[in-house]
């Protein structure tokens, strides 16, 4: 009896637990939730963190019945785990959150184009690009687009990234047989090239895929340089929203298509410090917003509190072991301690992008020493974290220099020297990538003077025009020779031409420093054990100044005009002295005129005779 109430006790659990489970799947919402995030830059855990973004998708899921998981680029590069794994860790991670459609970051090439296509493999949802391409026939080399069948509907990605990725790659170099680039991005003729092709995939995915949706995966960027979202979307019509990447920046705004149609583009800024929330509602309409917080659960068997970034956070308890298993993997390695600091080094706001910075001047110090050149260059880009105070690890060393850029020394004429000084200051005020911190150089920068700098519509370096922003150079105290060469030592990545530096180019490496510049940074930090309190503040290797204006040469043909506000002033008293003059004048015939009349009517006592005779008109 026992038994068989035991049986119809669980019977009874089982049926209940299906009719719940049909009655909450019931009341879940029809609208289709999309997540999507960008250039999260390897902060697997440095804020919300991929647990984080797992517990807000499955709180989702408690809502609604379809949740799309998306990633606009730039995941595999921007920390140790990264590096030391060449971007696999990351790819792991990304299946274990399981990201439904991926496109490309500009730094999804950083560990080459080969290693990008062996983790294309390895990625469960693959990577879509519509304009990356062959430059010999155009064909992509990854899906353009991914469709998603989600609630009865179609919903279309297609990827896109920015062109400009030649000049911050070493895509621009790599050649074929004939010499010819072998990549493209859809820019051979004219930005029109681009518009057109991203219009083709749109008509065709409406006509002949039926979508309902097309949804715009852009690793562009708003209001930056030639090629952005916003002025992309104005070329084109048959969006429903874009998902935008590339700038780091948070924003969630409306945008005008070629119709003057409002379409939303939205950014979560970097290192998952966001989450956007796309929602394709059943009445036709589109919200969008952007997630900063993950609020704490109802239910939370499923999740834990961590501290991070300064406050608690909640977090997916199994998504937070995955990646804290893959810490402990490289635990050993990246722990190493190479010194100590006793002060912060800090490269926020984008510092080294637009001004001589603390932690350039340690790092072209140790570039200079290990690539032994008279002088030495990093691109203020190419510094990507700050140096905390504390013992200096493998870490966050890596976190620093994450590329492992190799080492070169060219002989460079003082001439290209000053095209790539000048070449880094030509965005100024505004930070670029390609602001070049050094050692052994000192030089000021005027940036009243409007940047003469040619680029091409790549970015890359043409020459310069007229007046430099820069002058003063002195290598090691010396003024610059301008066909003088110089031993230089810089990294691979500028000496190839990234970033536009393409003066660098037209010189052939003269020898290799076997070492790359997180070695190097390591082995620098290793010899001095303690940071020295100089690279506390800054040495005056870069100065602003502002040149005083020559005077103006009078002009010798014109006489000096006075200006309107003395010209006011002269008028008006002019204008009182004739009035006093005049009232004198009249005061004085008046006078006369009145002792006359007057003299008259006394002598004569009768009416005044005017005649023509009259010597009172005459
Ligand atoms: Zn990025």
């Amino acid at each position: 009896m026992n038994k068989y109430l035991l049986i119809l006790c669980i019977l009874n659990h089982f049926l209940s637990f299906i009719i719940s489970q049909n009655l909450d799947e019931d009341e879940l919402s029809d609208d289709i939730v999309i997540l999507h995030v960008n250039d999260v830059h390897c902060g697997i855990n440095d804020t919300i963190g991929y647990d984080g973004f797992v517990l807000y998708r499955e709180e989702m899921k408690k809502k609604y019945k379809n949740v799309i998981c998306v990633d606009v680029g730039d995941h595999i590069q921007g920390g140790a785990i990264g590096t030391i794994s060449n971007g696999i860790s990351i790819i792991n991670i990304m299946n274990e959150v399981g990201f439904d459609v991926a496109t490309l970051g500009n730094h999804e090439f950083d560990y080459g184009i080969e290693q990008l296509q062996n983790l294309e493999k390895n990625m469960t949802c693959g990577y879509i690009c519509a304009n990356f391409c062959y430059k010999k026939n155009k064909t992509q080399i990854f899906d353009p687009y991914k469709i998603i069948n989600k609630g009865g509907k179609k919903i279309a990605f297609i990827g896109i990234l920015t062109p400009l990725t030649f000049s911050k790659t070493y895509l621009a170099h790599l050649k074929d047989e004939n010499g010819d680039p072998i990549y493209d991005f859809f820019t051979d003729n004219n930005t029109q090239e681009l518009y057109d092709k991203i219009q083709n995939f749109i008509d065709k995915l409406k006509n002949e895929e039926k979508v309902d949706y097309v949804i715009l995966m852009t690793h562009m960027g708003m209001n930056v340089e030639s090629y952005t979202s916003n002025y992309l979307l104005s070329k084109i019509e048959g969006v429903s929203a874009i998902l935008d990447g590339h700038t780091h920046v948070i924003y969630n705004q409306t945008s005008k298509d070629k119709n003057n149609n409002d379409i939303y583009i939205s950014q979560t800024g970097s290192k998952l410090e966001a989450i956007g929330k796309l929602i394709l509602k059943k009445d036709g309409t589109i919200s969008s917003e952007i997630i900063t917080e993950i609020p704490e659960p109802d239910d939370k068997t499923m999740s834990k509190e961590v501290f991070r970034k300064n406050k608690n956070r909640w977090v997916d308890i199994n998504m937070n072991n995955y990646i804290n298993s893959i810490w402990d993997e490289y635990d050993e390695e990246l722990n190493i301690v190479y010194g100590h600091l006793n002060f912060d080094l800090n490269v926020k706001n984008e510092l080294c992008r637009r001004q001589e910075c603390a932690l350039g001047n340690l790092i072209t110090d140790a570039i200079k020493k290990f690539g032994n050149g008279e002088i030495s260059f990093i691109n203020g880009g190419g510094i990507r974290n700050s140096m905390k105070k504390g013992n200096l690890t493998r870490a966050q060393i890596i976190d620093i220099l994450p590329w492992f850029n190799n080492i070169v020394i060219k002989k460079l004429t003082g001439k290209c020297i000053l095209d790539a000084l000048e070449f880094g200051v030509a965005k100024l005020p505004n930070p670029a990538g390609a602001f070049l911190q050094v050692s052994g150089i000192t030089y000021d920068v005027d940036e009243s003077i409007k940047s003469s700098v040619l680029i091409d519509s790549v970015g890359m370096f043409i020459n310069v025009t007229g007046e430099r922003r820069v002058s003063n150079v002195k290598i090691n105290g010396v003024d610059l020779d301008l066909n003088k060469l110089y031993n230089v030592s810089l990294i691979e990545f500028i000496g190839e031409g990234g970033d536009g530096f393409s003066m660098f180019t037209k010189f052939d490496v003269f020898n290799e420093a076997l070492i790359t510049d997180t070695d190097a940074l390591s082995a620098f930090i290793g010899e001095l054990l303690e940071i020295p309190e100089k690279y506390k503040d800054l040495q005056g290797r870069i100065n602003f100044i502002k040149k005083k204006k020559e005077p103006e040469p009078e002009p010798e043909t014109q006489p000096q005009s006075p200006s309107s506000s003395s010209l006011t002033i002269i008028l008006i008293i002019s204008i009182i002295i004739v009035i006093i003059i005049i009232l004198i004048l009249i005061f004085i015939f008046r006078g006369r005129i009145c002792s006359k009349v007057d003299s008259r009517n006394i002598d004569t006592n009768k009416e005044i005779d005017i005649n023509p005779s009259s010597p009172l008109i005459s």
